[in-house]
């Protein structure tokens, strides 16, 4: 029998607290209660706990650059600001020859991995995304490639006219290394019907996911909150990953994302999200995907202090420099585009962590660090 600490004092997170220290997986009216609860230091007791479990104090981090090669795409989707129609202003499509300047600048500043995600603009077949992928990876071999999101991966077939599977295994033989989890929002038809109408539903995504899962792929997952979902909204969203991962074993990072919407079509039911909220998002991700391995926080979504101080509350992955980030920044988080490796080494000491360079692959370096944690 496990002694749980005297210091989780509240009755009914105490009785959640002995669950997760039993090892047993916490249920959804537990979920529920750990997206209300106001005892947000007891919560971060047992998000912490599970975190420093898989972890110990390692937070993790990358030195990345983010490549967003289009902004035109079909879709328009309501909640995005980003996107563009063709020929409209402020459109743009970047050129093979550009990704390739970019990507040597970046390798001469000893950059490990690009992170790439775009429109669904009709104009680009596969073979413009196996080019990029090559053209990258003959710059330096070295460099990590997580690129495309299910929604990009399922458009690419269809545009293609082939299965997803021969899309995923082009790709890969082209350099592809993980996927991003982008796409996912919230699984919810209703609330999916409001802020991205056309993107395919979320049955779809967690299809294209087990595909790549099957195919070997890593992945992440996403949620988008603080728009126009509800608390079971959230709680199913984190059921259909875990029962994913159940059966795949595919998806290595869970990243929850507050919705920004400025200069989109959502009126969401806050401007920002609170730091009550974060917690609380995070703190249950954490605690209820007990078999996703890391929670990662976007330090441009989420403010870095509030990113550093969710380190306390089940994150282990501080995210990257990620150089040119779009996509947040059309929609006017706040934040810088680009963090240089001091910034976010000295963010994550600061709180008492000992960062880990990385990629999304938790390679060589990753094991190391483990291993001085003693884990
Ligand atoms: S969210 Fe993605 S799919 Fe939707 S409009 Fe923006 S770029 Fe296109």
């Amino acid at each position: 029998m496990i002694k749980l600490p005297d210091t989780i004092t509240d009755k009914a997170l105490r009785r959640i607290a002995a669950k997760v220290y039993e090892g047993t997986p916490v249920n959804k009216a537990d979920a529920g209660l750990l997206l209300t609860t106001n005892s947000i230091l007891d919560l971060g007791r047992i998000s912490s706990y599970v975190r420093t479990r898989l972890h110990g104090y390692a937070a993790y981090y990358g030195v990345s650059i983010n490549l967003n090669f289009t902004n035109i795409c079909t879709l328009r989707c309501p909640l995005c600001a980003f996107s563009r129609d063709e020929g409209q202003e402020g459109a743009y499509l970047l050129q093979l020859a550009d990704i390739e300047r970019k990507v040597k600048k970046a390798a001469a500043a000893g950059v490990d991995e690009v992170h790439i995600v775009g429109g669904l603009n009709p104009a680009l077949k596969l073979d413009y995304f196996e080019e990029m992928l090559r053209r990258i990876k003959k710059i330096s071999p070295d460099i990590f490639i997580t690129a495309f999101t299910a929604v990009e991966i399922d458009y690419f077939a269809k545009n293609e006219g082939i299965s997803v599977e021969k899309t995923l295994g082009r790709l890969i033989a082209a350099g592809l290394g993980a996927m991003p989890g982008g796409g996912a929002e919230i699984f919810s038809p209703r609330v999916r019907q409001a802020i991205a109408p056309l993107k395919i539903p979320g049955s779809r995504w967690l299809e294209i996911m087990r595909l790549a899962h099957k195919t070997g792929l890593k992945t992440n997952a996403t949620m988008l909150y603080n728009h126009l979902e509800t608390k079971s909204d959230i709680i199913d969203h984190l059921s259909r990953l875990r029962d994913l991962q159940e059966e795949t074993q595919g998806f290595k990072t869970f990243v929850p994302l507050p919705f920004h919407g400025e200069n989109t079509g959502i009126k969401a039911r806050r401007a920002g999200s609170t730091g009550y909220d974060d917690i609380r998002i995070y703190s249950a991700s954490r605690i209820f995907l007990h078999n996703i391995p890391h929670i990662k926080a976007l330090w441009m979504y989420l403010g870095e202090r509030m990113a550093q101080v969710l380190l306390r509350f089940g994150v282990d992955d501080f995210s990257g420099t990620y150089g040119g980030e779009k996509v947040v920044h059309a929609a006017g988080a706040g934040t810088a585009d680009h963090g240089t490796e001091a910034f976010l080494k000295d963010l994550i000491t600061n709180a008492g962590f000992r960062p880990v360079r990385t990629t999304a692959a938790y390679g060589a370096r990753v094991a190391r660090g483990r291993q001085k944690a003693g884990l």
